[in-house]
Parts: C-alpha cells; structure tokens; sequence
C-alpha cells in the first residue's frame, strides 16, 4: 500500500475508508473543532483547539455515540433484538447504548458490576429513564461484567432471542472503526482551518478511541502524536489492548499496519484515586476549563485529561507544538452524580 502524501491523495484514503465502513448516523458531523486560547495563553503554551464530541447531537452525545454508530448498522445488518453491554454504574458507553437500542426500537441490558447504587442518579438515571433491564454482577471486580455478559447473552440465545452483545466500555473492534471515522473528519476540519495539529490529547479508558485515532492517523500518513492520559489502567495495560484493537480494525479494513505496545504510549500519573473517583488535580482543571473556556468537563475522563494536558504545559511536555487538539469525549452527566463534595464549591451568598 502506497502512502498517501498530499492533500489530495490523505482526501482519497478518507473517501475510501468512509465508504468501506457501514455506519449508521444518528447526528450531524462535523463536530465544531474550536479555538481555545485563554487557558494555553496564560502558560504560553500552543494553540489549544477542542474537538467537541461532546456536541455530537444525539444522546447526550459523547465519543461512545460514534463507535456505537458503527455497532448498530451491524446490529441491525443481523437482525438483533437486544443491545446487551456493561461497564460501571455512571458508565457514559451505556447510557449512550440504551438511547440507541431505544431510537432504533430494541431492548437493552445494562450489566454492571457491583451493587446497586443507593442513588439513581447521573448517567444511571438515564439508562434507568429509558427502560433498560440492569443486572449487577454483586462482584467489585470490573472484569465479572464480561462474563455476565456472554452468560446473559448464551441464556437469550436458547430461549430464541437475538442478543447483539458489545463488549465492556464499547471497546470492541467495530468502536475503534467509528474512531477511525473520527480522525478523517478531523482531518477535513484541519485542512480548512490549514492548520496542522502536532499533538492529539485524549483520555483512555479502555482505549478504544485512542487506537481509533492511532490507525486513522496512521492510515492518512498524518505526524499527529497522540496523546492518551490513562483514568483507569495501568498505562503499560492500556497500551497493549491499544494496539490489540488498533490491529483487529488494521486487518478489517484490508490495512498491512501492525502495531505493538510501543506504538501506544500512554501516559499515567493522572488517575487519581482510582477509576471513576473524582481527582483533586482533574477538579482543579475541571474549574479552569469552565472559568476560562466556559468548557465543562467530567470527572471521570475529560477532567482528568485536561489535568494531564496542563501538567504537560507546565512540564514542557508541549513546547514544540504550535497546534493541539484536545479531544472533548463527553461525560458531563458524571458531574451531576452525586453530590460534587470533590468540587469542594461553596455558594457565594450575599
Ligand atoms: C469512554 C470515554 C472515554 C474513553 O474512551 P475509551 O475508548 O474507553 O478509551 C473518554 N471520555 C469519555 C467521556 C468517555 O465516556
């Protein structure tokens, strides 16, 4: 496969990966990629530009709603009746799967693990709201949903239903596709605005998107380094199921890449006290994007993110670049589970 080196030719790839990817739209694309400069200017960083998944206009959108895009045509391609996933209680990925099994008239299972929450609140609201089934495996260990999953998905299957099964978190090859969809998009957006970004700043979780962005740049020959800030695994660990699925959609897509665990560096430090738990760092840069960018972010992902990016200011880590690109994944129906005690906010009465 020849490179493609110019405009017009990385334009062509873009065609082409579009149309080989079946996918079923359920917003308008292009989201805004907007300029932000207060927060970068007032470290004298790069130009900061955020591209806003978080509009994606479905949903409450977020980057979840593009992978499942692609999960639904293949859904619906083979006839399923239910969207079966799971994930953690406040999961984004599955309240988006129930707004989606719910548009396009199927059932949904939520599996989580755990035990049922003493609130109903936050993106579990939601998912409850729109009527999925929730299971809880009554086990702690984030991995007991993947086999309540298949065990759930196995018992539909004798009983003659046709359960489309996604795996924990979205991260599944057919997610990474609809990430792939994502950097032709952006790649578009850039070409307009001429500029070119030196870095692409994303949150990992369970690394979906980041090798969707990894391959898509890869397959337009575009030097965006990217940027992942782990919020939940060891960065090692995120890094091989990086290029684990990065490879599944490569093969997919009829592409020779190959991709190891060197090719996915993902950078920790930022987690905090652990997945899902609000950081005191990712609370300050929650309130920095907001004051100075009127951005929300969220606590789990985005929020926790920035807080990578702004050390990464700090450090040095950017003083090559002239462009980044933050990607705003969504999440903000987190910010509103619970009662925000990490924020440590005060009315200020008068
Ligand atoms: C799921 C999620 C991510 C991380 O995406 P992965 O593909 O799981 O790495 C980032 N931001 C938000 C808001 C998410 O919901």
């Amino acid at each position: 496969m020849k490179l493609p080196m110019t405009a017009a030719e990385r334009l062509d790839v873009a065609r082409h990966i579009e149309k080989k990817i079946p996918r079923q739209r359920l917003a308008a694309y292009p989201t805004p990629l907007q300029s932000f400069n207060r927060l970068s200017a007032m470290q004298s960083g790069p130009k900061l530009w955020v591209k806003r998944d978080d509009l994606i206009g479905f949903a409450l959108g977020g980057n979840k709603i593009r992978g499942l895009e692609v999960m639904l045509a293949d859904a619906l391609k083979v006839e399923a009746d239910t969207l079966i996933t799971g994930a953690g209680v406040q999961s984004n990925h599955v309240r988006a799967t129930a707004f989606v099994a719910a548009f396009a008239g199927l059932d949904c299972i939520a599996v989580y693990w755990g035990k049922p929450p003493p609130n109903i609140d936050g993106n579990y609201r939601v998912t409850t709201m729109l009527d999925a089934q929730v299971h809880f495996t009554q086990n702690d260990d984030r991995a007991s949903v993947d086999g309540a999953i298949e065990t759930i998905a196995d018992r539909m299957r004798r009983s003659g239903r046709r359960p489309y099964p996604i795996p924990r978190g979205g991260a599944c090859m057919m997610g990474v596709l609809g990430h792939v969809l994502a950097v032709c998009e952006a790649y578009r957006q850039c070409l307009e605005l001429a500029i070119s970004p030196d870095a692409i700043v994303i949150a990992v979780g369970s690394g979906g998107t980041y090798a969707g962005w990894l391959l898509g740049t890869k397959l337009l020959n575009l030097n965006w380094r990217i940027i992942g800030y782990s919020v939940s695994r060891d960065p090692k660990e995120a890094g091989v199921q990086i290029a684990r699925l990065a490879n599944q959609a490569a093969a997919w897509l009829g592409s020779e890449f190959g991709f190891s665990v060197m090719d996915a560096p993902v950078q920790g430090g930022f987690i905090g006290p652990g997945y899902g738990i609000p950081s005191p760092e990712g609370a300050n840069a929650i309130k920095l994007a907001a004051r100075f960018e009127g951005l929300l972010l969220d606590p789990v992902y985005t929020g926790k993110a920035m807080a990578g990016f702004l050390h990464g200011l700090d450090s040095g880590v950017f003083d090559a670049c002239e462009n980044v690109i933050f990607l705003h994944s969504g999440g903000e129906p987190a910010f509103f589970a619970g009662q925000g005690e990490w924020l440590g906010i005060h009315p200020r009465v008068i």
